[in-house]
């Protein structure tokens, strides 16, 4: 599974961040989140999910598949690889520091 940010849908409301920090991140300057793992380990994925059903605006997009080719989700096309690897390079959310329990 992948998780994706619609960063121009993002209302900066940090409910996803609340919900799962160890996969999402806000930026500082403005708030608007980040997702900061390349993909979601399988004990994360319900978490995932629920913050994308959480997220007031619905700029969470989550990807069942590796490949992308089993989308779910309602913000927006589908991201490109380079938008992926860009959202999954940025640094580790909270590095250590949180089991994912919700
Ligand atoms: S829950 Fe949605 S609107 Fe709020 S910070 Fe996360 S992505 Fe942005």
């Amino acid at each position: 599974m992948r998780v994706v940010v619609d960063q121009d849908l993002c209302g900066t409301s940090g409910q996803c961040v609340l919900t799962l920090p160890s996969t999402f991140r806000q930026r500082e300057s403005d708030g608007v989140a980040e997702v900061c793992v390349a993909t979601v380990p399988q004990a994360l994925h319900a978490a995932v999910r629920l913050a994308a059903s959480q997220c007031p605006v619905a700029a969470i997009r989550v990807i069942e598949s590796d490949a992308g080719d089993d989308e779910r989700g309602s913000a927006g096309p589908p991201p490109t690889t380079l938008e992926a690897e860009r959202h999954a390079a940025r640094d580790q959310c909270h590095p250590g520091g949180y089991d994912g329990t919700v």
